[in-house]
């Protein structure tokens, strides 16, 4: 099943790219494994899936060790700051850092794992009371000029969520959103090249925006069941 849905989801992803006059090779296709064992991880990587994407510390720990060692693994939940030293010696990129303490905890941890982490700012997009992410300018550029000066952190791009409704305009305005924030902060000076946007609802959305990345849970791993 999962193989099939893999191919499913590559597919309608160089299809849209296609259309649009995009590269699918620019796209990266995080598969978001979280509630799913490491068996499942290691089905998808038996079919060529090399990017996983987790939601909390925990699980991500619980799975690392079971998974061979060549696959990113990105964290994409809200993290909080006394759980990062679960994440960073274990993901490629952290999609979620939200705040300037967060940042300097990660600085903290990746200087003794001697590594230097990537990162995305998690931006609030939408109205939605129950997402999470900076909306405050300032902020933003206050955690990306720090990013700058510490060589223990990159940041690499900005992550959102769209709202969930059906309502396309809303969605493709919260992604477009997303991409004219990478502009203006490449325009000060800033080096950010990923747009880490699109689920499983509204990827070929996010492509026509300029999505980077694309965090696809449900569409590869089949409907959560959170109870177990
Ligand atoms: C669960 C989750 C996804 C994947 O959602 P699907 O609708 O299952 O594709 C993507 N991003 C974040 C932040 C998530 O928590």
């Amino acid at each position: 099943m999962i193989k099939e849905n893999l191919n499913r989801v590559r597919d309608e992803i160089a299809e849209k790219c296609l259309k649009i006059g995009r590269n699918p090779a620019e796209i990266t296709l995080i598969a978001v494994s979280k509630t799913y064992g490491y068996e499942s991880v290691l089905e998808a990587q038996s079919c060529g899936q090399k990017d996983f994407g987790e939601n909390w510390a925990q699980e991500l720990v619980e799975k690392y060790d079971f998974v061979p060692k060549d696959v990113s693994w990105h964290f994409i939940g809200h993290l909080q700051t006394n759980k990062a030293k679960y994440v960073v010696p274990r993901a490629e990129f952290i999609h979620s850092v939200d705040t300037l303490r967060l940042a300097e905890e990660i600085v903290k941890i990746a200087q003794k794992q001697n590594k230097s982490q990537k990162i995305l700012l998690e931006i609030k997009t939408s109205e939605e009371a129950t997402k999470h992410g900076l909306i405050c300018e300032k902020d933003i550029e206050e955690i990306a000029g720090f990013c700058k000066e510490n060589q223990n952190i990159e940041l690499v791009g900005l992550m959102t969520m769209a709202p969930f409704t059906g309502d396309e305009e809303k969605v493709r305005k919260s992604f477009s959103q997303l991409r004219l924030l990478k502009d203006e902060l490449n325009g000060k000076g800033f080096e950010l090249k990923e747009l880490s946007m699109g689920m499983t609802g509204d990827f070929k959305l996010a492509l026509e925006e300029g999505a980077t990345m694309l965090r696809i849970g449900t569409a590869i791993f089949g409907t959560r069941n959170y109870s177990t």
